[in-house]
């Protein structure tokens, strides 16, 4: 399976806008993988390109990366940065699936997208811990601690299990923690490097999980520029084992 790293940054992307912190400073002056735009990735299945959220940067992200397949969208949750550019789907030129957890859908409709949404994709309601089954592989998803209901999934695929929480807090459920376990890859979204941060896993607390659950390789995505660079997280990831940082544009094979 390709793994696609489209996008690797929180809400507000590093640089931020109108921000001369000295993370933003540097990401404008030196671009490279200092610069991160809103989060999403894309998984290469057996005969179906499934995309993870579609964030205001996705029509950039989607030219940047000369991507002309797209067969699925999973949503894992309203907010801007995960779904704010899915209008872009309007103008594509083909049928795409919409993932969405019902109280995801509704709430797209109600802040965005109203009666149009049909239009934009085709909605495939899941619920958590169902198996999304295709030709070849499945998903499941499941629930996540967030501000707003968030959904992480769990791929299995030619005997590999790869999981990605989306946006979480630190606590997890005993079947997140079942469904997390001994997986070959972890995905996590951990904004900033260390605790305390209200809401979101940080970076060493990913690495804590990553150990508990026995899982053999971590990806860390979704940093703010209150983390630290990407030269010195990539730094830090190498003095361990097993962890990987991501950039915009990382390509993996797993
Ligand atoms: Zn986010
Ligand atoms: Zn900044
Ligand atoms: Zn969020």
């Amino acid at each position: 399976m390709r793994i696609k790293f489209l996008g690797t940054g929180a809400a507000e992307g590093i640089p931020a806008i109108n921000c001369d912190c000295a993370h933003c400073v540097r990401a404008r002056q030196e671009g490279g993988n200092l610069v991160r735009a809103r989060n999403a990735l894309i998984f290469s299945l057996p005969r179906y390109e499934l995309l993870i959220d579609t964030p205001p940067d996705i029509r950039s992200l989607l030219f940047k990366n000369k991507v002309r397949r797209i067969d699925g969208i999973f949503i894992t949750h309203a907010h801007h940065d995960h779904s704010g550019g899915l209008e872009e789907f309007l103008y594509w030129k083909a049928e795409v699936d919409l993932f969405a957890e019902p109280a995801v859908y509704e709430a797209l409709q109600r802040e965005n997208w109203g009666d149009r949404l049909p239009e934009i994709a085709f909605h495939c309601a899941f619920h958590p811990g169902m198996a999304v089954r295709f030709d070849g592989f499945f998903f499941t998803p499941f629930a996540v601690c967030h501000t707003v209901p968030c959904f992480g999934l769990v791929l299995y695929e030619g005997g590999r299990k790869i999981v990605y929480t989306s946006d979480t807090s630190n606590r997890f459920s005993n079947y997140a923690y079942c469904l997390m376990k001994q997986a070959d890859l972890l995905i996590i979204s951990t904004p900033r490097f260390s605790p305390p941060h209200d809401g979101h896993i940080t970076s060493i607390e990913a690495v804590e999980l990553k150990e508990r659950v026995g899982a053999k390789h971590l990806i860390l995505t979704h940093f703010n520029h209150h983390n630290r660079p990407y030269d010195e997280l990539a730094k830090w990831a190498q003095e361990q084992s097993g962890i990987t940082i991501a950039y915009d544009g990382m390509e993996i094979l797993v």
